[in-house]
């Protein structure tokens, strides 16, 4: 199987700069194993640019699986605030998945950025929010509805950066041809419903569908850096 992915992020109309990390940067497509990620930085000052393009960084370089990614993207982290006191506080999220040819998808995990799966016409969301807002409602003490207004629907209760021990989610989907995957960051997924996205994702190529989320996410407010990486699977010629 080939993957063909786009890669659209953009600062939104409120930030004065883009902390969200896209990887690869550029738009392309692979027969062999490829790693592709987003990361939605976070920490005062130059501190969540930092975070989010070393954890990339470091992600992407020689690892035998996703875990290992994850350890390597902490410990880039925290190396960095070693070295520069100044950046204490930095994480990021981060969301990625690893493609090989067989059509395997391994994805990694930690944070609000999302994975979602396009198949047959139906849209699923692949990982879960790794923040306190929804663990109240995995825990069933608020409703979806109290958590898309509460206050501090964006603390993490989970980040890369922040401690030594990293607890991402880590799985495994057997991709068919024709699938659509689309990682993004909140900036996509706190401006858009889950209706929006699917409205997007289930037309056009990879990079009318990722320049449409940014155009969407922009339209409804672009509150926040906005980050989506489509990636298409495709039966090998
Ligand atoms: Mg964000």
């Amino acid at each position: 199987m080939n993957v063909i992915w786009a890669a659209a992020t953009h600062q939104g109309r409120v930030r004065q700069n883009n902390e969200d990390a896209v990887h690869p940067a550029h738009s392309g497509s692979s027969s062999t194993p490829a790693v592709l990620m987003v990361a939605d930085g976070m920490g005062g000052h130059v501190g969540g640019e930092v975070a989010s393009r070393l954890a990339v960084e470091a992600a992407a370089g020689d690892h035998s699986d996703a875990s290992q990614r994850m350890r390597a993207a902490n410990q880039a982290i925290r190396d960095e605030i070693e070295r520069q006191p100044g950046l204490r506080g930095m994480g990021t999220t981060l969301t990625l998945v690893e493609f090989e040819p067989s059509g395997l998808l391994r994805f990694g995990h930690i944070g609000d950025s999302r994975a979602y799966l396009l198949r047959d016409g139906e849209m699923v969301m692949l990982t879960s929010d790794h923040t306190v807002v929804a663990e109240y409602v995995r825990s069933g003490s608020i409703s979806e509805e109290e958590a898309a207004v509460h206050p501090q629907r964006s603390m993490l209760s989970r980040a890369l950066g922040v401690a030594v021990q990293v607890r991402p989610d880590i799985f495994e989907v057997a991709a068919a041809p024709g699938d659509r995957v689309l990682l993004c960051s909140d900036g996509v997924s706190s401006m858009l419903s889950d209706s929006e996205i699917f409205d997007r994702l289930k037309r056009g190529t990879a990079e009318e569908a990722a320049w449409g989320l940014v155009e969407d996410a922009n339209r409804a407010g672009g509150l926040d850096n906005i980050t989506a990486l489509v990636l298409d699977l495709v039966e090998t010629a």
